[in-house]
């Protein structure tokens, strides 16, 4: 799978990275840094919380390696 962020969406609450600490990181002034972009089918569970609780959507899945 392969993250997808939406930028003009993305408003550095940081609900994704306490769903996925280890594939999103953002800093206290809100920027997101996407850590691992392509991860692994073990982070898929941690990485679907992230997109559905993201407040504003700005997160999406696709397929592929
Ligand atoms: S939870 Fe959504 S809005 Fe918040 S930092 Fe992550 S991607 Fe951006």
């Amino acid at each position: 799978m392969r993250i997808v962020v939406d930028e003009q969406l993305c408003k550095g609450h940081g609900v994704c990275m306490g769903e996925a600490p280890e594939v999103f990181s953002v800093t206290r002034k809100g920027e997101l840094t996407v850590l691992q972009p392509r991860p692994g089918a073990a982070l898929r569970a941690q990485v679907e919380a992230a997109v559905k609780y993201c407040p504003t959507g700005a997160l999406s899945i696709e397929p592929g390696e």
